[in-house]
């Protein structure tokens, strides 16, 4: 069948990366996860010394960029200078990093490139913040994902344990708070429910229930998708 894309957007900790990953493994397409191509830049920048806030020195390092994202059956790969760096990325640090770097128009523009590349090449899941309003703008299914801030919390407390991490609520409350708000006034590209995309409230949904949800949407979107 012809190519389609979801896009899926959403706050920090609404649950897209686990939704979108389950998603795309019942559909059997390839699931993107731009916000690691953010983390990249971040880890880049944080391992050279230089300051995610200081335009002009990221710049600088964005040009010889070498990142890669390989799907795989276990989900996304991500690759700076052909060094596997899925799993280093996910600290808070990085995250915070990566919202900074995520203010600059060359680093959005260079990402969602590589982004639409993968688009038309073949059928994605891909989440992010400006999936549906600015990278995929023709996407055939659009999802923007929320949650109340501290079950969003909650969520993000669970991921860290589980890498090994001893996050603290109210750190981590906060640095949700800052990343919302980061993503949600930056002048470029900032996050917003695009007008055609359907907005689910997880807060009290298991992720069963929202994978259950969006692929009810695709079948009414795409009759002919078999899931
Ligand atoms: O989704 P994740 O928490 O990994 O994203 C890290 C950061 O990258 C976000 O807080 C956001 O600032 C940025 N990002 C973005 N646009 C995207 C994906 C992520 O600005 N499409």
């Amino acid at each position: 069948m012809k190519r389609f894309a979801i896009a899926v957007d959403g706050p920090a900790g609404s649950g897209k990366s686990t939704v979108a990953k389950a998603v795309a493994k019942r559909l059997g397409i390839i699931y993107v996860d731009t916000g690691a191509m953010y983390r990249g830049v971040a880890y880049n920048c944080i391992q050279k010394g230089v300051n995610c806030s200081d335009e002009k020195a990221v710049l600088a390092l964005l040009d010889g960029i070498h990142l890669e994202i390989l799907p795989t059956e276990e989900g996304q790969k991500i690759f700076l200078e052909n060094q596997d760096i899925t799993e280093k990325i996910r600290t808070q640090k990085i995250g915070q990093g990566a919202s900074e770097v995520a203010v600059i128009q060359s680093v959005r523009q260079k990402l969602g490139d590589m982004q639409r590349a993968m688009a038309r090449k073949n059928s994605v899941v891909m989440d992010g913040r400006d999936i549906g309003t600015y990278v995929l703008p023709q996407a055939e299914v659009k999802i923007y994902m929320d949650a109340g801030v501290d079950e969003r919390t909650m969520r993000r407390m669970g991921e860290l344990k589980a890498k090994g991490e001893k996050p603290e609520f109210e750190a981590v409350r906060k640095e949700i708070i800052q990343r919302d708000d980061n993503d949600m006034n930056r002048q470029h590209n900032p996050l917003r429910k695009a007008p055609d995309a359907v907005y689910i409230d997880t807060t009290r949904m298991t992720i069963e229930d929202v994978v259950e949800k969006i692929l009810t949407i695709v079948q009414e979107k795409l009759g002919e998708v078999r899931v």
